[in-house]
């Protein structure tokens, strides 16, 4: 085999608490990931040229050492002494430094499809292992599915699935940082933590309306304050039918669960037209 085209799926992060803030400055979290079916496209092709180049639709998005699927490509290159080349065309749809970790999952899909067409007989874990050097959600984006991710966000467990619904997925033009939102967090304050472990129940019941009712992300605590859209969206999605609208990750993106089809497409175009949002997308689980 010498090329492959693989879909890389973003994540939505059902429930998102913050444990503690280490001595060492890291955070100790809780998460609830849950893959969806919005993607960005990678075609993966072995080349007699030396090195990796990469493509992308986006003019904006490094395409050198700092694109992520750059460093997952060299991380295999270097240890397995690999001296062809790579070509990577990176169709980008996932909405870029959104929460809904766009990086880590094209990262994902580049060390699975260097596995393949290389022969490297590395196996899921060991591809999971390889993932964490390069950022703390590229195992689970390897992994994929429903989980709680625990630790620093490297210690993995499968849940039960999602129950079939439809998700809107709505990234305002708003920039946020990651490390600003972390460095704002009081997270040794926090006077109130999401039910992570009654969500996990509520999933394996098979209760969409029990893992709703506990969606709720600690980083709000700070983004809600500095970008008042984030909540705006949240009510319209919920005055729109949602079960229930947070924030995913470290934002901007906002999602809301629906069980019906037509009730998330209306709410998608309502927010498209009022907050004159072009990256609003109806999409599952999966
Ligand atoms: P997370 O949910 O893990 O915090 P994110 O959605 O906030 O991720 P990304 O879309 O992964 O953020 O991008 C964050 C930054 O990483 C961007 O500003 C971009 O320049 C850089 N980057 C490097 N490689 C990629 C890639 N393949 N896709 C998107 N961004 C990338």
């Amino acid at each position: 085999m010498d090329e492959i085209t693989l879909k890389a799926l973003a994540k939505i992060n059902l429930g998102l608490d913050v444990i503690r803030r280490r001595e060492d400055g890291y955070h100790e979290v809780s998460m609830v990931m849950q893959t969806i079916h919005l993607y960005d496209r990678l075609e993966i092709a072995k080349s007699h040229e030396p090195g990796i180049h990469i493509r992308s639709n986006l003019n904006f998005l490094p395409v050198n050492e700092n694109n992520l699927v750059y460093k997952a490509g060299k991380l295999l290159m270097d240890e397995f002494g690999i001296t062809d080349g790579v070509d990577v065309n990176l169709e980008k749809r996932i909405p870029v430094a959104a929460g809904m970790a766009g990086g880590s999952t094209d990262a994902a899909s580049m060390l699975y499809g260097m596995n393949r067409i290389f022969d490297l007989g590395l196996s899921r874990r060991q591809l999971m292992e390889r993932g964490v050097q390069i950022g703390a959600d590229v195992p689970y984006c390897i992994m994929a599915k429903t989980a709680l991710s625990e630790g620093i966000g490297e210690v993995l467990t499968e849940v039960a699935p999602l129950p079939d619904c439809f998700v809107v997925v709505a990234k305002p033009t708003i920039s946020v940082s990651t490390k600003m939102v972390y460095e704002n967090l009081h997270a040794n304050e926090l006077q109130h933590h999401p039910d992570v472990v009654g969500m996990v129940d509520a999933l394996k019941q098979g209760d969409l309306s029990g893992v709703a009712s506990r969606m709720e992300n600690v980083l709000e605590t700070v983004t809600t304050k500095l970008y008042p859209q984030i909540e705006e969206i949240k009510q319209t999605m919920k005055e729109s039918g949602a079960e229930n609208a947070i924030m995913s990750g470290s934002g901007p993106t906002v999602f809301g669960l629906y069980t019906e089809k037509a009730t998330a497409e209306q709410a998608a175009e309502k927010i498209r037209q009022q907050y004159g949002l072009s990256e609003v997308y109806v999409t599952q689980p999966c």
